[in-house]
């Protein structure tokens, strides 16, 4: 009784102030750090590190050692706030969300499915809801292109950018209200899907989403901090070294992802996967494949063909072990 009341006025409090965002037009407005500015944050240390010696540099200029503890408690402020604020998003997930709009949505979705992708997508929602135990669903989202975009399209014929998009996905990992979001192409490829979103799952250990989300935001006020704090003979060995801790131990939890789902669903349908992956991409040539070399030393997952290659070495099931419920 007590309980609705609370309810009741809570929600008239929040559509007195703003009215609540429609689930799927608060996730296609790009929101949940996808897309351009997601693609940005691997690089975010390139401009922070500088930012930070630039304060610092100027902070020195003052008398005695006034410059030294300003640049310090600068730092612990900004990392302390950045942890903080990730803390509380990380909670109470993005705020201003018709939660109700979610589950609609949902329910829409799965009844547009065949019975195959129902089932995965039902398999992967017990799994992953099985580790927020602050949540009461899982909710889903298809991730699709502009619909002007379908013209000019050459997935099919050649490889088209928005392959990424359309065939992959990502975990959001709010604590009470964990997002799915996938391409709306694996929605046709039930097999193809149930590797992709196996490897969410995986994300949705404690083991990869704790370490997922320090390398997030606090990472990069880290970066911010390191700079200011830390003298330019010693910066030059030690970001070099954070640098290649943080990849490594990024890259490491993405491939354990691929090995755990791999062995989950078959390494064949991995193995089917990535061919369809990489025939739905451009090459990049030249200069352009230059940089998109360069570009992987900056990201979060390993180069396709290192994942692709990992899955080769996993040998097929062995007739009989299909059916095993340890995976
Ligand atoms: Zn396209
Ligand atoms: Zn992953």
């Amino acid at each position: 009784m007590t309980k609705t009341t609370r309810s009741t006025s809570a929600h008239t409090r929040q559509t007195d102030t703003k009215p609540l965002a429609d689930f799927e037009d608060f996730m296609r407005t790009g929101q949940p750090g996808r897309g351009r500015r997601g693609a940005l944050i691997p690089t975010a240390p390139l401009v922070l590190l500088p930012v930070g010696v630039g304060i610092a540099d100027l902070l020195n200029a003052l008398p005695y050692s006034m410059g030294t503890v300003l640049s310090g408690v600068l730092a612990v402020f900004v990392v302390g706030g950045i942890v903080l604020a990730e803390r509380n998003a990380h909670r109470s997930g993005p705020p201003g969300v018709d939660w109700a709009s979610a589950d609609a949505y949902r329910h829409r979705l799965m009844a547009d499915q065949s019975p195959e992708i129902r089932a995965v997508l039902s398999s992967v929602q017990r799994t992953i809801r099985n580790r927020f135990r602050a949540a009461d669903v899982v909710h889903l989202y298809a991730m699709r292109p502009e619909p002007q975009h379908e013209q000019t399209c050459t997935i099919d014929t050649g490889g088209c950018q928005c392959a990424p998009l359309r065939l992959s996905a990502a975990l959001i990992p709010y604590r009470r209200h964990p997002i799915l979001m996938f391409g709306e192409r694996l929605l046709a490829e039930p097999k193809a899907a149930a590797f992709v979103l196996a490897h969410e799952a995986h994300h949705a250990r404690r083991g990869s989403r704790t370490p997922h989300r320090l390398l997030g935001a606090p990472l990069l006020a880290g970066w911010l901090a390191l700079g200011l704090t830390m003298p330019p003979h010693l910066l030059i060995l030690v970001a070099p070294a954070v640098w290649v801790v943080v990849t490594a131990t990024q890259w490491a939890d993405e491939l354990v992802a691929d090995v755990v789902a791999a062995r989950a669903v078959g390494p064949d349908v991995a193995r089917c996967y990535w061919a369809l992956v990489r025939s739905a991409r451009p090459r990049p040539r030249g200069v352009s494949g230059a940089l998109t070399a360069v570009g992987w030393l900056f990201s979060p997952h390993p180069p396709f063909s290192v994942r692709a290659a990992l899955t080769t070495r996993i040998p097929s099931r062995t007739p009989g072990s299909s059916g095993s419920p340890r995976t």
